[in-house]
């Protein structure tokens, strides 16, 4: 898959909800999407490279109100697959989920008492794309 190299390409190549949250950090409607409840076994990707980000080993269900409505994951698949960065917008204090190969936004990391290690990935489902182990 070639890397878009400009905004341009980047809007040719994804669907305008797409290109919305992973290229202007937008964030999905909680509780609309596609991979919220979605239980197969296998590896969830970045829906703008394809880079491998999480496995559903391990996706999990917060029950931390303001954190449901978003796929939540505990682990990155490897120390690689995304990068945190600061984020103030909005007011808040936030860490940035972004994929560790194109920088595309994901989503946020918070700490989540109800996680197996206390880390909630909370992740939109437009920025991936599953696959399903083979
Ligand atoms: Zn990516």
């Amino acid at each position: 898959m070639d890397m878009p190299q400009n905004e341009d390409e980047w809007r040719q190549k994804l669907t305008p909800e797409q290109y919305h949250v992973l290229r202007e950090k937008g964030t999905e409607i909680p509780g609309t999407g596609k991979y919220l409840n979605h239980n197969e076994a296998g590896e969830y990707t970045c829906a703008a490279c394809g880079k491998v980000l999480f496995s559903s080993d391990t996706k999990y269900e917060s029950t931390v109100p303001g954190l449901i409505g978003w796929p939540s994951f505990s682990e990155a698949a490897d120390n690689k697959a995304v990068k945190l960065q600061d984020d103030n917008s909005l007011g808040m204090q936030r860490t940035e989920v972004v994929c560790g190969n194109c920088g595309s936004h994901l989503g946020h990391l918070f700490p989540d008492d109800s996680s197996p290690n206390g880390k909630h990935y909370c992740i939109n489902s437009i920025s991936l794309q599953f696959a399903p182990k083979k």
